[in-house]
């Protein structure tokens, strides 16, 4: 019931192709664009996919929306379903950046455009568009939030004169998506010289991608990995912890799962530690306002879902769709086209300004926490 909700919610108003009414192909009954998403247990693609639908629908385009639990096998399956059904053009948020290979050939025989949503499909020459936000800077604030959160940083991203050392835990996402190293890089270029330098120190020794990533962004992977964590670092000791460095906020609710657990907190003013996130999903806005969890970087998916539906249809009339980057996604044969959005930093301040006055929170949604 909360997913419908709020991909309903999410829909409403400005929702996801409006600056697209009225242009050419609006009744076009022929045109059939395939979506594949990835999983429905991060609310983020339930929102994504409902409101790319939705986006295309209203250019009058069939939709073949698909979600694949996570499970490669069954994207691929909706993936060739899609083309042998025939559809025109393929919007595809891949589990795994690099599993799509043969799927992406039998597009390109067809001559179908391939869009890569939010995550880029890698190793393939077949990928003629990507639309996402800008990874790399998603890291970056996602540092930056989670020195502000714990007080080496002031809201304005200056130095406090509060010289640590802050002692941190550092996760990272899936090592499959492309993304999840845009994040760790990003985030690891502001936070490696301070641990050069010993403001901040991972008590743990754990800052290897590998060692820090979490296969398939599963909740319970995290969590577990925060409980060994904890026993192995932090107990029959003074060490403590003060940040974790979390990629979404799936996550986070793990990490936090495994913190409370263990008798911190509640709350940050009763000495929880700073945890960051990602994707704004409700049930951690609802932590944010009460004060669990310190920040999230919101990425709003309205926007993304536009910008996909409007190269779908560029696509459609035979033109490329407007790339603001050429430069920065390499998917290892071939410069992908871009767009990127920008992202926001939420801190329990922010969640009114930034989520309810643009409508894709209301204030009730943010209180219940879905
Ligand atoms: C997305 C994030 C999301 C993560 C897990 C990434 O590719 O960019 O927004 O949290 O996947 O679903």
């Amino acid at each position: 019931g909360t997913a419908l909700t709020l991909s309903l919610a999410a829909c409403g108003g400005e929702g996801a192709g409006s600056s697209t009414d009225g242009a050419a192909g609006d009744g076009d009954e022929n045109v059939k664009v395939g979506v594949a998403m990835p999983t429905q247990t991060y609310e983020r693609w339930i929102q994504d996919g409902g409101n790319v639908e939705a986006g295309l629908e209203e250019l009058g385009y069939d939709v073949d929306l698909q979600f694949a639990n996570d499970d490669i096998p069954t994207q691929t399956q909706q993936i060739d379903s899609m083309i042998t059904g025939g559809v025109d053009v393929l919007i595809i948020a891949s589990i795994d950046g690099t599993a799509l290979t043969s799927q992406l050939e039998a597009a390109a025989a067809e001559n179908i455009p391939v869009i890569a949503y939010d995550r880029l499909i890698r190793d393939s020459e077949n990928v003629d568009f990507y639309t996402t936000f800008d990874n790399f800077a998603v890291g970056v604030a996602q540092a930056n939030a989670l020195l502000r959160g714990m007080g080496y940083l002031d809201e304005n991203g200056e130095e406090t004169g509060e010289e640590g050392p802050y002692n941190v835990e550092l996760f990272a996402g899936s090592p499959d998506d492309n993304n999840a190293t845009f994040f760790y890089e990003g985030a690891m270029s502001v936070l490696q010289p301070l641990l050069d330098d010993g403001t901040v120190v991972v008590p743990s020794g754990q800052t290897n991608f590998d060692t820090v990533s979490t296969q398939r962004w599963e909740l319970e992977t995290a969590q577990s990995r925060m409980e060994d964590l904890l026993t192995s670092t932090y107990t029959g000791n003074d060490t403590e912890l003060h940040g974790v460095l979390a990629p979404a906020d799936v996550l986070s609710r793990g990490i936090n799962n495994a913190l409370q657990s263990a008798g911190m907190g509640p709350t940050l003013e009763d000495g929880l530690p700073v945890i960051t996130g990602q994707d704004a999903e409700i049930a951690n806005i609802k932590l944010i306002n009460d004060g669990v969890q310190s920040s999230t970087i919101f990425k709003d998916t309205r926007l993304l879902a536009e910008q996909a539906v409007a190269a779908a249809q560029s696509f459609v009339e035979g033109e490329d769709p407007e790339a603001n980057d050429t430069e920065t996604y390499d998917n290892g044969v071939k410069v992908v086209p871009s767009y990127l959005l920008e992202v926001e930093t939420v801190f329990a301040e922010d969640i009114e300004p930034v989520l309810v006055d643009s409508g894709y929170y209301t204030m009730d949604e943010v209180e219940s926490g879905q």
